[in-house]
């Protein structure tokens, strides 16, 4: 891919840039949650994240929300079935018509289809394909960022044990409440994590891949620079696939 400068991919993706639907790809810890926040803010449209919809569930002890705990606390995939309709449900509020950031979904190569051929493209504006760009960041810096990981109870701030630790020990610096450590973030449930992210999301960008609709973004530089890989790849690949 050839250099652009910050200020010269503004000036490719001005304001009636339509990004469409976007899918992050990315082993567990690559920085997917926060890149999507960067492209929310930047194209103004939501990101959906079936982890986050998923928790949102089980904070609620909905139906759902019980069935997934457990398989989700084991590092596994929640069945298909269950992500597809959530999915497929969200997407009918009004704020995705310009696009939306697919944040852990879709995971596997049944969800990729349901996603290509049910929802995305015939159901839900815009009527753009779906992209995917991955986030490649080594194995090691993964297994620190994990499970370095602590998130303010209060206002959701993520901090690094590793690389941003806050300033008190298990204390946030901007409310003073307590850090919390998700309950997956232990190296035996990402160790397990990454077996099934090989496994199961291979096909997954083996899918994009042959559609032509896949790039990767070095992921072992600065949120920024990442950002900036980010979107030279969407708008890459929005010119290429765009009709
Ligand atoms: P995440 O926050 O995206 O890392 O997801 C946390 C956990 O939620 C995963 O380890 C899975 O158990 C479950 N999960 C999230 N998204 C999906 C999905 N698309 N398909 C199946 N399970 C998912």
């Amino acid at each position: 891919m050839t250099h652009t400068s910050e200020s010269n991919l503004t000036a490719l993706a001005g304001d009636d840039f339509l990004p469409g639907p976007v899918l992050l790809l990315g082993a567990p810890g690559v920085g997917k949650g926060t890149q999507a926040q960067l492209l929310v803010t930047k194209y103004g449209i939501p990101q959906i994240s079936t982890g986050d919809l998923l928790r949102g569930n089980i904070a609620r002890g909905s139906e759902l929300g019980l069935k997934a705990k457990e398989i989700m606390s084991s590092g596994h995939l929640v069945d298909d079935e269950i992500v597809n309709q959530m999915v497929l449900h969200r997407l009918q509020e009004k704020d995705t018509h310009r696009g939306y950031i697919l944040d852990g979904y879709p995971r596997t190569l049944e969800q990729a289809k349901y996603l290509d051929l049910t929802i995305a493209g015939p159901i839900f504006l815009p009527r753009l394909p779906v992209l995917a760009v991955s986030i490649v960041v080594p194995y090691d810096q993964l297994l620190e960022r994990i499970t370095g990981r602590r998130i303010c109870s209060t206002c959701k701030h993520i901090y690094n044990m590793f690389s941003n630790a806050p300033k008190v020990v298990g204390v946030c610096d901007f409310d003073g409440a307590s850090l919390m450590q998700r309950g997956d973030d232990t190296e035996a449930v990402f160790v397990e994590r990454m077996k099934t992210f090989e496994a199961q999301t291979a096909p997954v960008v083996a899918h994009y891949h042959d559609l032509g609709r896949f790039e990767e973004a070095d992921g072992n530089q600065s949120v920024e620079a990442v950002n900036i890989a980010i979107e030279q790849a969407i708008i890459k690949l929005r010119g290429a696939t765009r009709r």
